[in-house]
């Protein structure tokens, strides 16, 4: 949501040929519509604040929020700036939480582990 891109480049790695989350039974999808967690990374700022609760409203139920890194669990670097709302569990639940900056792909790979039991 206000992320520096460095945990989308893990999200990337934990996606690619080394860790290859898809083993486990995840698989990125192109729409919250067609998905069963979220994976949110940074800050929330204002700007993004409905598009994060409205990316949210459109995943179908059950669904799973993931907080992937520092910004998105408690502020991280970017805590308090002009333009940040909140974490993200200031704007919607969290179920599962990938502490770093940025975290590992392993750790990140773990966390949809536990969503898919695989
Ligand atoms: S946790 Fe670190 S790597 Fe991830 S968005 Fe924040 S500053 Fe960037």
């Amino acid at each position: 949501m206000g992320s520096c891109n460095g945990c989308e480049v893990e999200i990337g790695q934990a996606f690619g040929p080394v860790y290859d989350a898809d083993r486990y039974g995840a698989r990125l999808v192109a729409s919250p519509r067609h998905a069963d967690v979220l994976l949110v990374t940074g800050v929330v700022t204002h700007n993004m604040a409905d598009a994060l609760a409205r990316t949210v409203e459109a995943t179908p139920e059950p669904r799973v929020v993931i907080a992937i890194g520092d910004c998105a669990i408690d502020g991280g670097l970017l805590a308090g700036g002009f333009g940040v709302r909140g974490t993200v569990g200031d704007v919607t639940h969290v179920d599962l939480a990938v502490p770093g900056c940025p975290p590992e792909p392993d750790a990140i790979v773990a966390a949809l582990r536990q969503v898919t039991g695989r």
